[in-house]
């Protein structure tokens, strides 16, 4: 079955990214692209998508989530009341539109420990985001939200609207925080751009909230939430923190609407609870990797799969891929079989030297090192000193069926017995460089993009 998340642009989406790694982990293939539609061209792509019985239904982001409703059949609760929708249903040629935002909001806030029931809140913006924002803590019975958007009337269209269909809140727009001081406030949310990465703004409105947020008075347990996730730790959570307030940013709610919509386009997930922590952790390592440019280095014994996890991991992050031994293959023009032919192992170890380093100089890569490279003390101290190294392991049994027949110079006309026996030889000298690796990664049976999760989200924990 197929599905999709339409956009313009969707190049840099983590979408697909996540709906593989669900796919992998329930063992239901589903084939997700990111497809780039013009809003030109939404229409007719909806047409066509209500008789293609191979969707399951798509995803919908930037700037199609209010404009698409026009073309579909019916709505959710969700959707209908906050007028824009982020998940298509296929279902017998009409198409359903559902807000799986709502879902990721409310699960963060669970995540949380936040009890919304009787709380003051503060959501800054009132765009696509903010309703859905809105819609919770009007859902959830909030006592008080104040929306701060000063820069439009968007503020006042939520408010009429949101007080009638959530009568136990009330809904204020405000335009200076002098306008709730009397209350105590719980939670503040950012349901604006301003912080996200690449979004340049020299927002006056900016500047006015960074000075005025002081003049509000916070509850002692009270929540900041970001709905942004890249970066991180955005100048709204930095200020708030400082003001002593527990943060959260927006990776879990990008997370949990994914899931919800897996849900509801599929069926339900197995393990709901790990399935969500591994894709924070994925999700945290993918942004760590495109926001540092060091090199991320794999080694492990030959056979490992050092080269096809590597050109996976380059898939995933968007970075280079290199292989130290197609970088000697370049420079000295002969293959590695000829090198240790015509001119001996220790020839090659000089040019493998060399192309360490060179390889040690490419920003935003992904580096295969040869299985052998870390033998030589500089090569290691170089590798250690310019970036992350990730040992991929396996037991030696494993690698000598592997190698049983290969061409590799080192393995050449050996049978299993005395392959098996050179493997415990090399292993035996290369370990203890191996084991100097920042990380290290069973490869066990299973497919390259599962091994290059674990690495993923292993750079995650650590450093996400
Ligand atoms: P949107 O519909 O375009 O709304 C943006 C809101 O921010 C509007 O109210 C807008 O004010 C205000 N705004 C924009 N630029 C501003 C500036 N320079 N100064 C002051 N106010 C400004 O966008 P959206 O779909 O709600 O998304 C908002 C943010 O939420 C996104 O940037 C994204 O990072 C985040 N988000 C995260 C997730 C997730 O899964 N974590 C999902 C959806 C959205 P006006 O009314 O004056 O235009």
């Amino acid at each position: 079955m197929k599905a999709a998340l339409i956009g313009s642009p969707v190049s840099l989406s983590l979408s697909p990214m996540i709906f593989n790694y669900i796919s992998c982990e329930e063992n239901c293939p589903l084939d997700y692209s990111a497809q780039d539609v013009e809003p030109s061209e939404l229409t007719s792509y909806l047409n066509q998508l209500r008789l293609n019985k191979e969707y399951l239904g798509v995803n919908v982001t930037i700037p199609h989530k209010e404009s698409v409703m026009q073309d579909l059949d019916q709505f959710s609760e969700e959707a209908a009341a906050i007028g824009a929708v982020n998940l298509i249903y296929r279902n017998a040629g009409s198409l359903m539109g559902f807000n799986t935002d709502v879902t990721g909001i409310k699960k963060t806030l669970i995540n949380q420990e936040f009890v919304v029931d009787g709380k003051n809140c503060i959501i800054l913006g009132a765009g696509g985001a903010a309703k859905a924002m809105a819609f919770v803590l009007g859902k959830l019975k909030a006592n008080n939200v104040y929306i701060y958007n000063p820069r439009s009337n968007r503020g006042e269209e939520l408010v009429k609207k949101y007080n009638i269909i959530f009568p136990e809140t009330k809904f204020v727009s405000i335009h200076h925080f002098d306008d709730c001081k009397s209350k105590s406030i719980s939670l503040i949310v950012n349901s604006t751009p301003i912080g996200m990465k690449n979004f340049s703004s020299n927002s006056q409105i900016e500047n006015d909230f960074f000075n005025e947020v002081e003049k509000i008075t916070f509850e002692k347990n009270a929540l900041a939430y970001d709905l942004i996730y890249n970066p991180k730790n955005t100048a709204f959570i930095k200020k708030l923190k400082q003001l002593g307030l527990q943060t959260v940013g927006g990776l879990g709610m990008l997370v949990d609407q994914a899931l919800a919509s897996w849900e509801i386009l599929y069926k339900p997930l197995k393990d709901i609870k790990k399935i969500h922590n591994d894709l924070i952790n994925i999700l945290s390592g993918i942004l760590y990797l495109r926001e540092n440019s060091e090199p991320l280095y794999l080694t492990g014994f030959m056979g490992v799969g050092k080269t096809t996890i590597a050109k996976e991991l380059a898939l995933m992050t968007g970075r280079t891929f290199i292989d130290t031994d197609h970088l000697v293959e370049k420079s000295t023009g002969m293959t590695i079989s000829q090198i240790f032919k015509d001119q001996g192992e220790l020839k090659f170890r000089e040019s493998e030297t060399a192309a360490v380093l060179q390889a040690s100089t490419i920003k935003n890569s992904i580096i295969s090192l040869g299985g052998g490279a870390l033998v030589n003390q500089n090569n290691l101290e170089t590798v250690l000193k310019n970036g992350t190294l990730i040992y991929l392991s396996a037991d030696e049994n494993s690698l000598a069926k592997r190698l049983s027949k290969t061409t590799r110079p080192l393995f050449l006309g050996l049978n299993h017995e005395e392959t098996k026996v050179k493997v415990n030889e090399l292993l035996q000298q290369r370990k203890k460089n191996y084991m100097k690796a920042n990380i290290e990664i069973q490869v066990l049976n299973v497919l390259p993009f599962e091994t290059a999760c674990k690495v993923i989200a292993k750079i995650g924990t650590l450093k996400g």
